[in-house]
């Protein structure tokens, strides 16, 4: 095993920002067990050995409430960033993103976020709630945490969310366009940030929020192969075990876990 590893795979067993249904606070442990299972290996398609590269597997954390929720979750995130490792965070609800943003701004001020999602979760505030799974983006974009925010897979954008996406720049790939040679150019490093409802049902069963339309697993996985801008950190989110089907959709995240890994330190010209 390599003795320095630049990545930490840590999960946040938190759903109480869900709007919908609960149950995604249950899929850090699965997706793990789907990541070390004897039915695939740790090569990347690209030809890595994330075996050997080592990836520091950091315990999870179980947040009991909202407000612990952020405190804990900016504070590990914050921790793993001044030991010069890269963080990929497990899902939970996509509330978590906006304190895993709070610790990467203070280490890079210039990073974009390319965020795959069939929502464009932009809502100001939703139920009276302003860190529901439905607002991360609009708290991320109005604290200045991000210069650019890519969204992909967006099919079920509205009116409120619109004005939004216009209010902070943001930049929407919506599926209605969809274009198979999607390529995205960054000029600063990529923080990704992965909502599985991105997909379509067909392709993964497991969440909360069924919106059809969506993309399929090979689709993410070119948009992902073809990044050439660093990869400082990632969040995998919305996986709900309790939709699952035969955890199809645990392989899922693994393989993404896997890809994204191996983005993060392949070498680059
Ligand atoms: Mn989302
Ligand atoms: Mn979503």
């Amino acid at each position: 095993m390599n003795p320095h590893p630049k990545i930490a795979l840590t999960g946040i067993c938190y759903d109480e920002g869900s709007s919908f249904m609960r149950g995604a606070a249950g899929a850090p442990p699965l997706i793990r067990a789907a990541l070390h299972s004897e039915s695939s290996n740790m090569w990347t398609e690209g030809g890595l050995d994330l075996g050997r590269e080592s990836i520091l597997e950091v315990e999870d954390l179980t947040p009991k409430s909202e407000s612990e929720m952020l405190d804990q979750v900016e504070q590990a995130i914050a921790a793993l960033l001044q030991r010069r490792l890269r963080p990929i965070s497990l899902g939970g609800d996509h509330s978590i993103t906006y304190p895993i943003l709070k610790a990467f701004a203070k280490i890079h001020p210039q990073l974009t976020i390319l965020h795959f999602d069939a929502h464009p979760d932009l809502y100001d505030e939703f139920e009276g709630k302003r860190y529901s799974h439905a607002c991360p983006f609009s708290r991320i974009m109005e604290a200045g945490l991000a210069q650019r925010l890519v969204q992909v897979g967006i099919r079920a954008a509205n009116g409120p969310q619109r004005d939004q996406a216009k209010r902070f720049g943001v930049e929407m790939k919506e599926m209605k366009d969809w274009q198979d040679e999607l390529r995205l150019e960054f000029d600063s490093p990529v923080y990704i940030s992965l909502d599985l409802d991105a997909l379509d049902p067909a392709f993964a069963p497991g969440v909360s929020h069924h919106e059809p339309g969506g993309l399929s697993t090979r689709q993410v996985l070119k948009v992902l192969q073809a990044l050439r801008a660093p990869v400082i950190g990632a969040d995998i989110v919305e996986y709900n075990p309790q939709k699952d089907v035969q955890q199809m959709t645990a392989m899922v995240c693994a393989k993404f876990v896997k890809e994204i890994a191996g983005k993060m330190v392949e070498k680059r010209e």
